[in-house]
């Protein structure tokens, strides 16, 4: 039975994700950045919440972890990270963690943060990138640098192009304007941003979105194309130098 994913705003413009297994009736949470959004999901679907699924430690992305666990008595599982606290289980690359008879694969995606780390559901072409790879766009580099972010984004690029892209954030729209200024003859990034206003009109999430779309145009997985580097005046440079730019362009914009 395919599993069944929700997902729901959570503070700010953070996304919360459940993923549910109807076989056992495991139900993980991907981070929790507050409790009360995510109770209100599982009770408007009747599931108990057995697994929180932690990708790196920013309170926006572990707020909820202790209300939640005090509740349901869940599996906290993280990365090996001294700044999270009281996992009960600890991945790292190459990890498979059980939501009941669901795996998810771990991919350690460092550079956002350096326990940053990525889940993905082999069997329903499922990413949850949290805030290293976002729609057009990526995490900002607080921790790590740029060639290992960009590491991070190839180990990412390299899942096939059907699978869906859950990611932390709703950041969608200025990803975009940001992107345009990159490749502004970019068909697929014209294309998705034609998408992207007609669903913030109608106040609905722009994720999630396939892989194979965000490769077309999604400027920080394009580094190593050449419009993208001369988008920023960098012309046979180095996909990491590029991507470094691209950053650096992105933060100031
Ligand atoms: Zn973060």
């Amino acid at each position: 039975m395919a599993a069944e994913i929700r997902l729901f705003p959570c503070l700010t413009d953070n996304f919360g994700y459940l993923i549910h297994d109807p076989a056992t009736k495991a139900t993980a949470s991907i981070d929790a950045p507050e409790a009360a959004p995510i109770v209100n999901a599982l009770e408007r679907e009747g599931w108990t919440l057995t697994d929180i699924l932690i990708t790196h430690h920013h309170g926006d992305h572990v707020g909820g972890v202790a209300e939640l666990k005090q509740k349901y008595g869940c599996r906290v599982v993280a990365p090996h990270s001294a700044k999270i606290a009281d996992a009960d289980l600890r991945v790292g690359q190459g990890d498979v963690v059980k939501v009941g008879e669901l795996l998810a694969r771990v991919l350690e995606t460092p550079g956002h943060t350096l326990d940053h780390i990525s889940y993905v559901f082999d069997s329903e072409k499922a990413l949850f990138a949290a805030d290293t790879l976002f729609s057009i766009g990526c995490g900002r580099v607080f921790e790590g640098n740029y060639p290992m972010m960009w590491d991070s984004l190839l180990k990412l690029r390299a899942l096939p192009d059907d699978f869906k892209l859950y990611c932390g954030h709703e950041y969608t729209a200025a990803n975009i304007k940001f992107a345009l200024t990159v490749e502004p003859a970019n068909a697929a990034l014209k294309a998705r941003a034609e998408e992207v206003t007609r669903l913030r009109a109608a106040n609905k999430p722009t994720v999630p979105t396939l892989l194979g779309e965000e490769k077309k145009a999604n400027v920080f997985l394009r580094a190593d194309e050449p419009s993208v580097a001369a988008g920023v005046r960098m012309k046979g440079r180095d996909a990491a130098e590029v991507f470094g730019e691209l950053r650096e362009r992105k933060n100031k914009s």
